[in-house]
């Protein structure tokens, strides 16, 4: 099922993500829906808070992405990164191990906003897979910037919150546009008694 993306604005964004502890069969039909929800909006990713959960759970597939690379180790040897793919990440931890580039990125709680953010070009993950395994792995380029920006979204921090002074504050009319467009969405949703 596609489930709608909560946009900036929403307070669930900026909500930190409870651990899982046991996949249910409840968090397995998330996973599934959550991925529908990613590939039916065209993102190369998706974290929980996105549909309105608060949960440390998101899901990463960069196979459409064919103009930014991306790589991957597994215990120290290269690894294809679309081997992973779909990749759904449970209570991940991420080390920083790469130095810090700017990229492009994108969101899909934020429409048509785009701008360069910098961040490690590498990192070290360790996390739980959808059937509750653990797995650990390295990653660079565009995988490891999904992955930072996902893991962010599961601290309730957002793109924006790492762009530069002068970035947002070119993009503060859309911000400001967005967020207001988002407060009058959640007032008509009240139920009214
Ligand atoms: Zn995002």
């Amino acid at each position: 099922m596609v489930l709608n993306v909560v946009k900036f604005g929403h307070p669930v964004l900026r909500a930190k993500g409870a651990r899982i502890e046991t996949i249910t069969p409840a968090v397995k039909k998330l996973i599934a829906d959550m991925l529908e929800t990613m590939y039916a909006s065209r993102g190369v990713g998706l974290a929980a808070q996105q549909i309105g959960e608060a949960l440390q759970l998101t899901v990463i597939d960069v196979r459409e992405a064919t103009d930014r690379p991306s790589t991957l180790e597994i215990g120290g040897e290269t690894r294809d990164p679309h081997s992973i793919m779909p990749l759904v990440l449970i209570n991940p931890e991420v080390k920083k191990v790469g130095e810090v580039v700017p990229g492009p990125e994108g969101c899909l709680s934020f429409p048509e906003i785009y701008a360069d953010i910098k961040r490690p070009e590498s990192v070290d993950v360790v996390a739980l897979d959808g059937e509750g395994r653990r797995i650990e792995f390295r990653c660079g380029g565009l995988l490891a910037r999904a992955v930072q920006h996902e893991v962010d979204h599961l601290n309730g921090l957002l793109f924006i919150d790492r762009m530069d002074a002068k970035t947002k504050a070119e993009l503060k009319p859309e911000l400001d546009a967005l967020q207001e467009e988002t407060r009058v969405e959640l007032k008509k949703k009240v139920p009214v008694h």
